[in-house]
């Protein structure tokens, strides 16, 4: 049945629908047939709609509101079907437009109305007058550039396709939210509209969570950049080998106890030491380091303990120790078997009484300050030979931790090479593309006696050496290939099984025989052309491709040398 023609809604129409309603206050409770209702401000829910716009973008709370009305309109239809039975579709339909009004959400006007539940057609036009989200929206958002009745049109849209059975889209062609002179909706099939899809998309589940997923991982990933930053290269390392340090350096971290790094110069014990320092309770305090090596045996009680004036010649003034200006921080103490067994004593007493005197004074400080240590060498050797004292030994022991070599974690030096090419990337103010892989496979299998040190230094001189946008070649990385001995001497044989290098095999063997020779390059390219046709056994085209060469290239090169007359090959 199509009717086009509809007379302005009457109170009569609603008489059924009011009649649905019931308040039962003294149960808190407002009811609408089965459905429990809510008496909310239109302020209250002006204020939300503002926040939620602030805050997930105007798209985003289109969909939040379009998916609330569309709830409300599903419930809403049932209702109309179980409230006039026996009614004219147009009839029966028209709940749905008095719900809205009956709400006091809008006051809905019919212009033309085409409903056949039977055939399935449909088509109307109303115009809508008062809107409430045109209020709300013009208390808190102002003007909008799009129309704005969202909540209303998600009722529209699932009440009238719940009620026809079929996907039915309303949209609103003007609002008065955005400046329009009058609200206007006019609702048809889906596939009678060119966005459909578009549209249909508010409807579906949004994606937020994902996206708050991915912007948390993201977060996650920062924090850790940082915390990278903060403990340099510490954190920076996946080998199993390099993590068990970190979890024990981690349990050392809380407290004070003493701790001892032993490995190798240049594994980063400094480092380590501040990795320490700042994930204790003193990381707002001093970290203050000293290489003990590096100060005079006569002046290393004055450098760590301080001075008071005329103490001894040329001590013209009183001056602070390490010690005290660690105060309430850590002091990390390297190479300390480097200590004068007077300086040892001192060390010891700070250890154990948390006091020491300067140089010359007779005067009692006390200083909190925690002790961590490193030694290249065995302590515990120097002990045995009376250079270290080893209650002081015992004192300092307590919680060693052996840091490995770098050849140890190779695995962790492509990490560490693009940590030191940031680095220095920074520092000259120039962005290479970084290692080639020939560059970073001699890297891997260099032996790095100098550790991470050695490989800070040949980051650097790569750097300085390669232009921006360009490899860093092996040639930028060593100024002198790594030495045989220090080479892993593993290569491929020509079966492809893994076998040990000798000495003449290596590329310095022979390059070595040659220079000691005098032998010219040129010289050097027709043994090599010789060579390869001999195991080619003349073939041109088998020899150019062992010497990675084109046919006519390799041609030319033997002409040029006599190996070949002009009579060719094959
Ligand atoms: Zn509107």
């Amino acid at each position: 049945m199509t009717i086009n023609y509809i007379p302005e809604l009457k109170y009569s129409d609603y008489q059924d629908l009011s009649e649905q309603v019931h308040f039962q206050s003294t149960e808190g409770k407002i009811w609408f047939g089965e459905q429990r209702m809510l008496l909310l401000q239109v302020s209250a829910m002006a204020n939300f709609r503002r926040e939620l716009v602030n805050s997930l973008g105007i798209e985003r709370a289109k969909g939040f509101f379009l998916r609330l009305g569309y709830q409300s309109g599903l419930k809403d239809a049932e209702m109309a079907r179980k409230l006039r039975p026996n009614s004219p579709d147009s009839q029966m339909f028209l709940v749905g437009p008095l719900l809205h009004s009956l709400k006091g959400m809008v006051k809905v006007k019919p212009m033309q109305l085409e409903v056949d539940q039977e055939s399935g057609h449909f088509y109307c036009e109303f115009e809508w007058i008062d809107s409430f989200e045109v209020e709300a929206c013009q208390t808190e958002l102002g003007l909008m550039e799009e129309p704005v009745c969202w909540s209303l049109l998600g009722y529209a849209c699932a009440y009238t396709s719940s009620f026809m059975q079929r996907e039915i889209i309303i949209q609103e062609t003007s609002c008065r939210g955005c400046g329009d002179e009058r609200c206007i909706i006019i609702g048809k099939p889906a596939e009678e509209w060119e966005n459909a899809v578009e549209f249909k998309r508010y409807f579906q589940a949004d994606p937020i969570i994902e996206e708050l997923y991915e912007l948390q991982s993201q977060v996650s990933s920062l924090r850790k950049c940082l915390e990278r930053q903060e403990g340099q290269y510490y954190g920076i390392g996946q080998s199993p080998a390099y993590k068990k340090v970190c979890k024990t350096i981690d349990k050392a971290a809380r407290g004070k106890v003493s701790v001892l790094l032993l490995g190798e110069s240049g594994v980063g014990k400094e480092v380590i030491a501040r990795s320490v320092h700042l994930r204790s309770e003193r990381a707002d305090k001093a970290f203050v380091a000293l290489n003990c090596a590096a100060i005079p045996p006569e002046l290393i009680e004055a450098e760590l303990f301080g001075v008071e004036k005329g103490a001894y010649t040329g001590a013209n003034q009183t001056r602070l120790g390490r010690f005290e200006r660690a105060n309430g921080g850590t002091i990390f103490l390297d190479e300390v078997v480097e200590l004068t067994p007077r300086a040892q004593a001192t060390l010891l007493r700070v250890l154990q009484e948390s006091e020491l005197e300067r140089v010359g004074d007779s005067r009692t400080r006390k200083v909190d300050v925690r002790v961590i240590a490193a030694t290249n060498e065995s302590l515990a050797d120097a002990v045995e030979a009376g250079k270290f004292r080893s209650d002081l030994y015992y004192r300092l022991n307590v919680f060693p931790v052996q840091i490995p070599p770098l050849r140890e974690r190779l695995e962790d030096l492509p990490l560490l090479a693009e940590h030191f090419l940031q680095k220095f990337h920074l520092q000259y103010h120039k962005r290479t593309l970084g290692l080639s892989d020939k560059a970073l496979e001699l890297c891997l299998h260099y032996a790095w006696p100098g550790n991470i040190r050695e490989l800070e230094n040949v980051i650097e001189r790569g750097v300085i050496l390669t232009d921006s946008n360009e490899t860093i070649g092996q040639d930028a990385l060593f100024a002198v290939f790594p030495k045989t001995g220090n080479l892993r001497g593993d290569r491929l044989n020509a079966d492809g099984a893994l076998v040990q290098a000798t000495d003449t095999e290596t590329s310095t063997g022979w390059l070595t025989q040659i220079f000691e020779k005098n032998v010219s390059m040129d010289a050097v390219e027709e043994q090599l052309m010789r060579h390869a046709m001999e195991l080619a056994q003349q073939n041109v085209s088998q020899a150019a491709r062992m010497l990675g060469l084109t046919r006519p290239a390799l041609a030319y090169r033997l002409k040029k040398s006599g190996i070949l007359g002009d009579s060719g090959a094959a």
